[in-house]
């Protein structure tokens, strides 16, 4: 999701700021760590695997976090290599590439790799990852499909490393506030969710547009924003999906990488949900949920921020914090702590996007609704 997001280039708040706009979870984490005792002072030491756009928002962010730093870079270019490892101080024994990474093993510098590759190489590099013995946390979609998020969550658990999954949003203050209200019953029972995730895509010859690398199309880099959306502001998994999918330009949009696609979410509760997700329209990003006794609207919801929103009570006026800070401090606490987030972003969690991704894909090929059992 790499595009006119970055026109909204947001102003990075002082980090001193960053810490009431946590409340519902850093009373939790604080919790934990009183009853643990544990690490309260332990650093998380990242090492960054490809160096592209988003791993330099990340890098960037990273400046501001308190429990988490940059440690390691991962990147077939030598010449990035040594221009961010002099820029973020990562010593030359701390680099590594494609075909040596596996050494990390043996770097007692780093606890965790953070994959920002492209979505087809996730699988791979990830079970590299674990077989070093390091955490992972990876970039969305963390797999092409769920057979290959399944063979991750595995290999982690094998390994005995964690695996976590870059959901900025799960951290994000007004969403948070959201989910605080459902929860506290504010909306009544939740009866509808809308999602409409996308932008008009540039460059055709990106890897985006690249079914070997990015898996699909817009459904895996933007609407995956809708699908997880729809699960963390419903509160509910969904058990069935029903998809169409439209195309305007299939020489840009080829086989397999999907331009337009829309779905529907049917959860057990009875609520429903109506999604838009795509590559060919501009000025999609917008979540709105409605409930027996008011509503909550998000828009922008997903991007980098800041997020606005409103609920039937008023506007919501959590600050923003730059996403990528909060979620690496709250992913240390995680991974260092054993804290618990207010919305998973563990393996499991990821698994069930593909699940739903899977299900959708196979809805628009068939026409049929389609049964699902997240598990
Ligand atoms: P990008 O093209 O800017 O960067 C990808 C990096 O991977 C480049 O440095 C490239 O050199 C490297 N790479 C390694 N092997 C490669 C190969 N075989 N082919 C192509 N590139 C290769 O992409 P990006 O926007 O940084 O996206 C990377 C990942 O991050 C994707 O999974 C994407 O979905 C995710 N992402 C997440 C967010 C978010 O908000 N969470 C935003 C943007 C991207």
């Amino acid at each position: 999701m790499d595009h006119p997001r970055r026109n909204f280039l947001q102003k990075l708040v002082a980090s001193a700021a960053v810490v009431p706009l946590l409340s519902p979870y850093r009373a939790l984490a604080q919790a934990d760590r009183a009853s643990t005792g544990s690490h309260q002072g332990k650093t998380l030491r990242v090492a960054l695997m490809g160096l592209g756009s988003y791993a330099a928002r990340v890098a960037e962010a990273m400046q501001s976090c308190k429990r988490a730093k940059v440690a390691g870079l991962i990147s077939g270019t030598p010449s990035k290599l040594q221009e961010w490892g002099t820029k973020f101080g990562v010593p030359e024994k701390n680099r590594y590439d494609y075909e040596n990474f596996d050494r990390i093993k043996n770097d007692p510098d780093i606890d965790a790799v953070y994959i920002i590759t492209p979505n087809a190489l996730h699988r791979d590099q990830a079970i590299r990852v674990a077989k070093a013995g390091k955490h992972v946390i990876c970039e969305k979609p963390m797999a092409v499909n769920a057979k290959e998020g399944q063979d991750m969550v595995d290999a982690c658990a094998d390994a005995g490393v964690k695996l976590l999954v870059g959901y900025r949003m799960h951290f994000e203050p007004k969403t948070l506030e959201v989910i605080r209200m459902r929860k506290a019953g504010d909306f009544g029972s939740i009866s509808f969710f809308q999602g409409l995730c996308g932008f008009r895509i540039g460059d055709p010859d990106q890897w985006r547009l690249n079914k070997a690398l990015a898996g699909g199309g817009s459904l895996m880099d933007i609407g995956i924003y809708a699908i997880n959306g729809a699960r963390y502001m419903v509160g509910e998994d969904p058990v069935w999906v029903t998809a169409q999918q439209t195309k305007t330009d299939p020489v840009k949009f080829k086989e397999g990488v999907d331009e337009t696609i829309q779905f529907q979410l049917g959860f057990p509760s009875g609520a429903v949900a109506s999604c838009l997700s795509t590559y060919q329209m501009n000025h999609l990003d917008r979540f709105f949920m409605t409930g027996e006794q008011g509503f909550a609207e998000l828009q922008p919801a997903t991007g980098y921020g800041p997020i606005e929103g409103r609920t039937h009570k008023g506007e919501l006026t959590q600050p923003h914090a730059m996403h990528q800070t909060i979620q690496m401090d709250e992913m240390a606490g995680i991974l260092l702590d054993g804290n618990t987030p207010v919305v998973p972003v563990d393996g499991e969690e990821g698994l069930k996007d593909l699940k739903i991704i899977d299900a959708i894909y196979a809805a628009c090929g068939t026409g049929r609704k389609q049964e699902l059992r997240l598990g």
